[in-house]
């Protein structure tokens, strides 16, 4: 179940960091590394910090864009010290996080993003996930190296992991309620965004509706039968669209 988790740092500029985080997760059980157009990697600093956790390095996958690594995940937490106005469902405290976390990684892979050292995630990044998380410190200070931003959130995942009941108490989600992958929420989004342009919803392009109603659905959290019953309900109104409704009548006229 551990090995669900899955730990993505984005354009790392430090190898070291890279072998730093390496090390925390295998201190914590961890293995599923991913890193997004790392600056340089593989590394012999990397390889050094990793003290003993080279066979976490090894393992790591190296992909060119954050969305290539979380497709196939029901849950994506971006780690991130402030607070954007992005309107994401927000964990202020990691503990609550892990929770959450532990309780999807049951059923399917879950990630917990990291940014660059200097800038952090991009809000186009932010964007991608299913919620945020922030490590409550100093107001003064608060921003963690990375691999010990890292190390403080995969220890409260390894303390949830810890605390669940045993095997024949653990909570058992209903399949109706299994939350979709990003790749079906994303396939939900383009369905979404299709019906407002082409029913005629979307008339002014910069109202930011689209990312407004985006932000709804990614807060509501919906299960996957929620979801299908959501596309169900997109093609129905997509039949009625003038072109549809037009190529109904043609196809009823070429019938006659
Ligand atoms: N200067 C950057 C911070 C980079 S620190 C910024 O202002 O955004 C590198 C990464 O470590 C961050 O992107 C975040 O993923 C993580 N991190 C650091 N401090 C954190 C905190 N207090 N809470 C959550 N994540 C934190």
């Amino acid at each position: 179940m551990l090995s669900n988790i899955r730990i993505i740092l984005v354009q790392t500029f430090h190898p070291g960091n890279i072998g730093q985080a390496a090390r925390a997760m295998k201190t914590m059980g961890l293995s599923d590394l991913v890193l997004v157009r790392p600056r340089c990697y593989p590394d012999a600093e990397a390889s050094r910090l990793a003290a003993g956790a080279e066979d976490v390095l090894d393992g790591a996958r190296v992909v060119d864009e954050l969305s290539d690594a979380l497709g196939d995940c029901v849950q994506v937490v971006g780690a991130s010290a402030r607070l954007r106005s992005l309107p994401l469902p927000h964990y202020d405290e990691p503990d609550a996080m892990a929770e959450a976390v532990i309780a999807n990684a049951q059923q399917a892979p879950v990630a917990l993003v990291f940014g660059r050292e200097r800038s952090g995630l991009t809000n186009d990044e932010i964007r991608l996930c299913s919620h945020q998380v922030s490590i409550p410190a100093n107001p003064d200070y608060g921003i963690l190296n990375l691999s010990q931003a890292v190390q403080v959130l995969a220890y409260e995942v390894h303390r949830a992991w810890r605390r669940q009941p045993t095997s024949d108490y653990r909570y058992q989600r209903p399949a109706h309620a299994e939350p979709p992958t990003r790749e079906q929420l994303g396939y939900f989004q383009t369905h979404l965004s299709r019906v407002m342009a082409t029913s005629g919803f979307l008339t002014q392009p910069h109202a930011n509706t689209e990312q407004l109603l985006q932000a709804l659905f990614a807060r509501a959290q919906p299960s996957r039968r929620e979801l299908s019953l959501l596309r169900g309900l997109l093609s129905a109104v997509e039949q009625h669209f003038p072109e549809n409704v037009i190529n109904d009548k043609e196809r009823s006229r070429n019938r006659d």
